[in-house]
């Protein structure tokens, strides 16, 4: 999920029969909240023997699933035929089908090892949330009446997407190779937007399917996650993201498919612009702490967005942790009891 707008338009539409000759044909799954940036992807993909792969499987909704089922049917395609379904990473509108039509089909569900626990529906929002409380009010200073607003506001998100059983599941490392009808891919893995995010590269053809890495319009908001552990070793999102995307941004690459929306090229400028973005938001945040002394993050909150709104608050309080912790580990900043300091 996505929200935040970010850099320069420098996404340019490009031809998608260029996937077409490859194969893959992208079907557009509507979603019931705005915050994903547009219709998510689902790549159908014809697989080796005249199977079919899909790379993700669109929210679990009805009219997910009647455009998922529908979109296939009017290319010809059938989930009997449906062997591998790989998943981009553990968030509802990328996964939230994949268990039915697993299910109907016995097909295979791949996805990296360290998104396993969001798609066996083991982190639920709401739980999460409630699990994590201490961490909320003191490390984040989140006071405690907001916290109670923010956790009562929370779905489980379980109607929108279906546990996947452990049986149907392979698990993903990075690095492996697919091998698919008319091309062969490279599952690379880019943690940020989530731990267990992965993009499938398509090296002779300068192709890369990004789904949320990589979006056109909006930033691919890393959210602050606990799948990892929650102590000192926690995944940091948008430090682990940096880092992701700048191997990205390094690689010449014709086709970007998003998750949401259609296909793109000039990815390095359009990264790099969102480089700058986060570079911004991290001066005005040093600038802050420079003047005004040390603050938590909810307390950091107003120096980057003008209206704080519960909705929003999970997103606003990841991206100011997170640009925190791009801070902290260029040796700029440093954390005292659930206060940052300028060093
Ligand atoms: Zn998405
Ligand atoms: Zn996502």
């Amino acid at each position: 999920m996505s929200l935040l707008h970010a850099g320069p338009d420098a996404a340019l539409p490009v031809d998608e029969a260029v996937l077409t000759a490859l194969g893959v044909h992208r079907i557009e799954i509507p979603l019931p909240f705005v915050e994903g940036g547009g219709p998510a992807n689902v790549l159908a993909i014809e697989d080796q023997g005249g199977d079919l792969c899909l790379f993700d499987a669109g929210v679990a909704t009805e009219q997910g699933w009647a455009a998922l089922s529908g979109g296939l049917a009017d290319l010809g395609l059938s989930t009997k035929r449906l062997r591998r379904i790989v998943i981009s990473h553990g968030h509802v509108d990328h996964y939230g089908n994949a268990q039915r039509l697993a299910e109907a089909s016995g097909a295979q569900v791949l996805v990296h090892r360290d998104d396993l626990t969001k798609v066996l529906g083991q982190e639920r929002w709401s739980l999460m949330l409630a699990q994590h409380r201490d961490f909320f009010l003191e490390e984040l200073g989140v006071p405690v009446p907001v916290l109670e607003e923010l956790i009562a506001s929370t779905g489980s998100g379980a109607r929108l997407a279906l546990p996947i059983d452990r049986e149907r599941l392979t698990i993903l490392e990075g690095g492996e190779r697919l091998d698919f009808a008319r091309f062969s891919a490279e599952v690379v893995h880019c943690p940020g937007h989530t731990p267990g995010l992965i993009c499938l590269l398509v090296a002779q053809e300068r192709i890369l399917f990004a789904d949320d890495h990589v979006l056109a319009k909006v930033s691919p908001n890393p959210l602050l996650d606990f799948s990892q552990g929650a102590g000192e070793t926690r995944f940091r999102a948008l430090v682990s993201y940096l880092e992701s995307a700048r191997r990205i941004a390094a690689l010449d690459l014709d086709v970007v498919v998003p998750g949401h929306g259609p296909s793109f090229r000039n990815h390095r400028p359009l990264l790099e612009g969102l480089f700058a973005f986060y570079e911004r938001r991290q001066g005005i945040l040093l600038g802050r702490l420079r003047e005004g002394g040390p603050a938590s993050v909810h307390a950091l909150l107003p120096a980057i967005f003008r209206r704080i709104d519960v909705g929003r608050l999970y997103l606003m309080l990841s991206e100011v942790l997170g640009n925190l912790e791009v801070l902290q580990a260029r040796g700029l900043v440093r954390r005292e009891r659930g206060l940052w300091v300028s060093v």
